[in-house]
């Protein structure tokens, strides 16, 4: 090995694509040089110190080994999920399980498409005829290796997983139409897959489209830091046509180079545990549950705990309506027997008798209770203390703005607070109202949602309650950059609480010279307070958010009135009040 004393840090195993970039040499020569000296691998795989040393000595390199940062990605990295269901296995009792890929995409980039065609590749393949059944989840093989696939599609059911602590997924395929490229789903799903560390590969839909513009797609990836691997990044990108059923075997395989760089493991002989996929009632056989098989194997008549649902199941049988005597890790089997409905995204597990399914089924059960009365918040303001505590250890946001012109220098300015001793980690920037899926992402990433010139949808809103999500809203950019700031320095004072101090109902509307409009309510609830925050709903749909300008009792001003009274309220700027609207007035202490 010739030595000219260049030497380079190297880990203890790099995969090929990482060690050309490392040394700026392609790839395919890094894998000719590894082929002469007999080492056979692609460039999604690993190799280890010793034979990456030997290749880089004969591009005149000096390899030494890196003092060992693998620790310190785990402790800011959430742990992968299948590390967790298998903490406690032998490690030499973990074999090599097939990958579970989900897909995610912006509507009508053929999520659901490209999911029919690989199930139809399987199905001409194999057991042509073969009545597959849609239990959320199947698998296919190539090359002799199975691939599971979670079909229903879309970042709801993802986030749904892991706000439950569940991680079904291994590998996330985006969809990105080629003719259509990137749109704000796009955006959220590679937010969900880097917020839960999975691994992404693209398959470039729709190439079949006159209109398809790959170079563009791989451009606007390019820009959101998934650099498309035949551009020198890794992100690896395969042109596909779910209808002409176009490059789904190139795709098969992009997988299953993925899954190899990811070490996809477990214990077949190991405890049995899993997810819920779905469940649903059905009127002649009970309850149906799809559970994914993540660690040991899962055997007809084992007694099962899924959530707070239990049983002893009665059948198992695979995708195929085929009945199985047993379940392997990675493997989706539809179940009969649980007494009651699992939720998609419950674990499951194996116990050895129905008494002690129903011993911890009471004690989950009660165990809800008390989570549901001290639900733990991520909040801002607690955030030092999590962090002191050891519970968290960096500052996950996702920024919402009205325009992208504000959420840029928002972005760029909180950018810059990170890097001290607490990180900021900025999950999901977009603009737009804050919704659901926002607070899914939040409550399953522990982050906090700040908006600028936002509102919270009813929606949103209602879910943040449910999961404690902090959701901070500012019209100051600096004030939002200071909160942050001084978050992360241990020093914000005291979150201001938004209490509600009375509700009322629009039962009149009539005009009034100075406001336009008025709305003539019956408090039905509390007071209602001038100078007081109101929101006014129609039916689940928040109209209007603003300050309660006016109220009169019998043409007279008065500074609040009570329950049971009736009284003419007034917004500034806002006319377009309805008879049957709700009003809601609140403090802010
Ligand atoms: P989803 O919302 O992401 O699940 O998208 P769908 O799978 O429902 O597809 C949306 C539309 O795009 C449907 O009309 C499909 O027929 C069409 N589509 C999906 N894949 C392709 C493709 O590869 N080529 C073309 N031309 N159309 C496609």
């Amino acid at each position: 090995m010739s030595s000219n004393g260049n030497k380079i840090e190297l880990p203890a195993n790099i995969v090929i694509r990482d060690l050309a970039l490392k040394i700026g040499k392609s790839p395919i020569d890094l894998i000719k040089k590894l082929m002469s000296n007999g080492v056979m691998a692609t460039i999604n795989q690993t190799v280890d110190f010793d034979t990456a040393a030997i290749v880089v000595g004969e591009y005149g390199l000096e390899a030494v080994l890196e003092a060992v940062e693998e620790e310190k990605k785990e402790e800011t990295g959430e742990v992968p999920h299948w590390r967790q269901m298998i903490a406690g296995e032998n490690s030499a009792s973990l074999k090599p399980r097939p990958p579970v890929v989900t897909i995610l995409g912006h509507v009508d980039h053929g999520k659901t498409s490209l999911l029919d065609a690989i199930r139809q590749t399987e199905v001409a393949a194999g057991e042509a005829g073969g009545i597959t059944q849609h239990i959320g989840a199947y698998q296919v093989e190539k090359k002799g290796r199975l691939i599971t696939f979670l079909d229903t599609p879309g970042h709801a059911a993802f986030t749904q997983m892991r706000a439950r602590g569940a991680q079904g997924a291994d590998i996330v395929v985006l969809v990105v139409a080629a003719d259509d490229g990137v749109m704000p789903q796009t955006r959220e799903a590679i937010a969900h897959a880097k917020a839960a560390r999975v691994p992404m590969l693209v398959a470039l839909n729709k190439v079949d489209k006159a209109n398809a513009n790959p170079d563009r797609v791989k451009q606007q990836l390019a820009e959101l830091e998934l650099v498309p691997d035949d551009w020198g990044g890794t992100t690896m990108v395969v042109p596909v046509s779910a209808k002409q059923k176009q490059g789904i075997d190139d795709l098969l395989e992009g997988i299953l180079l993925v899954a190899d760089s990811s070490e996809i493991k477990a214990n077949p002989n190991g405890k049995v545990i899993g997810t819920v996929i779905e469940a649903e009632l059905d009127k002649s056989k009970g309850v149906m549950a799809t559970l994914l098989v993540q660690n040991g194997t899962l055997n007809a008549g084992d007694i099962v705990v899924a959530g707070t649902a239990y049983g002893k199941l009665r059948a198992i049988t695979d995708y195929k309506g085929k009945p199985l005597k047993k379940a392997g890790p990675s493997t989706p089997v539809a179940v009969m027997g649980l007494s009651g409905m699992p939720s998609a995204g419950d674990l499951f597990q194996v116990v050895s008798s129905e008494k002690e399914a129903r011993s911890i089924v009471a004690e989950r059960t009660e165990a809800a209770k008390t989570l549901s009365q001290s639900k733990k918040k991520v909040s801002l303001e607690d955030l030092f203390a999590n962090v002191q505590s050891g519970e968290a250890k960096e500052l996950n946001l996702i920024v919402k703005a009205d325009v992208q012109g504000s959420l840029d220098p928002i972005v760029s300015e909180l950018n810059k607070l990170g890097g001290g001793e607490i990180g900021l980690h900025i999950l999901h920037a977009e603009t737009g109202n804050i919704g659901n899926n926002d607070v899914m992402l939040a409550a399953a990433s522990k982050a906090i949602i700040v908006g600028f010139n936002v509102q919270a949808d009813v929606d949103g809103r209602r879910l943040a309650e449910k999961e404690g999500v902090d959701i901070r809203l500012y019209e100051i950019i600096y004030r939002m950059t200071e909160d942050i700031e001084k978050a992360l320095k241990g020093m914000l004072e005291p979150k201001l609480e938004e209490k509600v101090i009375g509700r009322a109902q629009v039962l009149d509307v009539f005009a009034a010279s100075k406001f336009g409009r008025v709305a003539g309510c019956k408090v039905t609830e509390g007071e209602l307070k001038r100078g007081a925050r109101v929101r006014l709903y129609r039916g689940a749909d928040m109209v209007f958010e603003g300050d309660l300008s006016s109220l009169r009792h019998e043409k007279e001003d008065v500074k609040e009135i009570r329950q049971g009274y009736e009284c003419g309220v007034g917004f500034k700027s806002f006319n377009d009040i309805q008879i049957g609207d709700q009003l809601v007035c609140y403090v802010v202490e």
